[in-house]
């Protein structure tokens, strides 16, 4: 065997070394983080790693068939500054994880296709996506609100009524245009503070007055929820059942049970750089 040959088989063996242990590294999972080197090639080769949030979603629908199957996510501000607050996403990354959400086969829904499916009316798609925003920051209207008609992509807002047209909120003529291009709007509740540590009858009268004041502003009926912090416990449960058709948790536990009323959403945050990252967002 000649020298070249032998070299140019040596070589070959690396490559095909390489690419397997890629190829098994990608197939364990073991490359699905955001920005690392390798990383970032397995998505330029295989797209985003859903596989995670696929397994969860199969989980889901085993345990509980009678819940909407999804992959809800939570934001708070979109804005170019503020890098270092962690539940800031720039503009930039929120298109990209909508960008990728298109890549890895998603449809986008929001709290109407929700209240669809629960009527049994409509059916969901079988990878679905609900982008939402909690607390009504001016920047949800500034910067997310457009890249969201760009994408053409529907979005759904819970906004604290107490809030609105406050500084650094967004206003009621905002929140009514947003609406009449397709975004829906949710409450969450009147002042913000943690429902779980109130009594009965203030519990009652945030989530009365919330989408009573929400529905003053918009004119149409106001039926999904968010709690504050995410935070519910029995007597808040109840309350909620009386008041709205779903409300929404701030985090996931693969383990829990949900309803349409402790419907879970990831957290997305500063760090969330591909969407890879927000599954692991507990
Ligand atoms: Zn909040």
């Amino acid at each position: 065997m000649d020298k070249e040959f032998r070299e140019c088989l040596i070589i070959t063996g690396i490559i095909c070394l390489c690419t397997g242990l890629f190829s098994m590294a990608y197939h364990m999972g073991w490359l699905a983080q955001d920005s690392s080197l390798l990383g970032t090639l397995a998505r330029s080769i295989y797209g985003p790693d859903v596989r995670q949030e696929m397994n969860r979603l199969q989980l889901v629908k085993e345990t509980t068939p009678e819940i909407p199957r999804i992959t809800a996510l939570c934001y708070h501000e979109v804005r170019p500054d503020r890098k270092e607050d962690f539940l800031n996403v720039p503009p930039e990354v929120f298109r990209r994880h909508i960008q990728e959400f298109k890549k890895a086969g998603y449809k986008f829904i929001d709290v109407s296709d929700l209240q669809q499916f629960r009527m049994g009316t409509a059916e969901l798609p079988e990878k679905a996506v609900l982008i939402s925003f909690d607390d009504g920051y001016a920047d949800n209207y500034t910067y997310a609100y457009p890249i969201l008609l760009e994408e053409q992509v529907p979005g759904t807002f819970f906004v604290v009524s107490g809030t609105v047209g406050h500084d650094n909120r967004m206003t009621a003529d905002e929140l009514r245009e947003m609406q009449a291009n397709g975004m829906k709007i949710g409450s969450h509740t009147v002042s913000h503070e943690n429902l779980a540590e109130m009594g009965v009858q203030s519990i009652n009268f945030e989530m009365r007055e919330s989408r009573a004041a929400l529905e003053k502003v918009l004119g149409k009926p106001v039926y999904a929820l968010a709690y504050p912090e995410g935070k519910a416990n029995d007597a808040v449960l109840a309350s909620v059942k009386k008041h709205y058709d779903m409300a929404f948790l701030a985090e996931v536990s693969p383990e829990e049970k949900q309803t349409m009323y402790t419907l879970q959403r990831y957290g997305v945050f500063s760090w969330n750089e591909h969407i890879e990252s927000i599954f692991r967002n507990r």
